[in-house]
């Protein structure tokens, strides 16, 4: 199916998808909207047309053996179960045994695999498996904290909820020093 012929096919269905909610989808406020929803999603989902491994351009680490930990990288997704918005924070840190990424990678990862329809959890370790595989480092730690809309917006929850979630490997797994490092430079308490 050839890419105008999708759009239209998208946009049909979104078009029923306002009738089903009660709308009038010919109503004059709602002409382009199927459009601009369909255009939206693409950009909103474009980490699957992304290849991960792309960026994943390592060097040599020069010795260096210590943590490398990027802060607060804001992050935007969409919950799978719900097709709501979630977005808060991720932090992603690896100790290097001999290559290191540019540390603007780290951003793109988590970039990549956000704009997908997801789960917090899912992210966490999307990111941790893929630094795991290319750099090989003595361990890997992706934490997020996110707000849901899904839980914000139903009301099925406590409305100002943050969710933490993470995934750690290797050292961040097995040396209790190593975590409460990396939760302390984040501003979470160790857990
Ligand atoms: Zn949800």
């Amino acid at each position: 199916m050839g890419r105008l012929c999708f759009i239209e096919k998208a946009s049909e269905l979104v078009r029923e998808f306002l009738r089903y909610i009660g709308e009038d989808p010919l109503r004059e406020g709602l002409q382009g909207t199927p459009e601009r929803v369909i255009k939206t999603w693409e950009f909103l989902c474009k980490g699957y047309r992304e290849d991960v491994s792309s960026l994943m351009v390592t060097f040599d680490a020069e010795g260096y053996d210590q943590m490398v930990l990027l802060k607060d990288i804001e992050l935007y997704s969409i919950c799978e179960h719900h097709l709501l918005p979630f977005f808060g924070r991720a932090h992603v840190a690896y100790i290097p045994k001999g290559r290191v990424i540019g540390v603007s990678k780290l951003a793109r990862i988590v970039e990549v695999f956000s704009r997908r329809l997801q789960l917090q959890e899912r992210i966490c370790s999307q990111v941790v498996g893929v630094l795991d595989k290319y750099l090989q480092p003595r361990g890997t730690a992706c934490v997020i904290e996110a707000e849901h809309l899904c839980m914000r917006m139903r009301g099925v929850e406590k409305q100002n909820s943050v969710m933490v979630t993470s995934a750690l490997s290797g050292v961040f797994l097995e040396d209790s020093k190593c975590r409460e490092e990396l939760f302390g430079l984040i501003g979470l308490k160790g857990r």
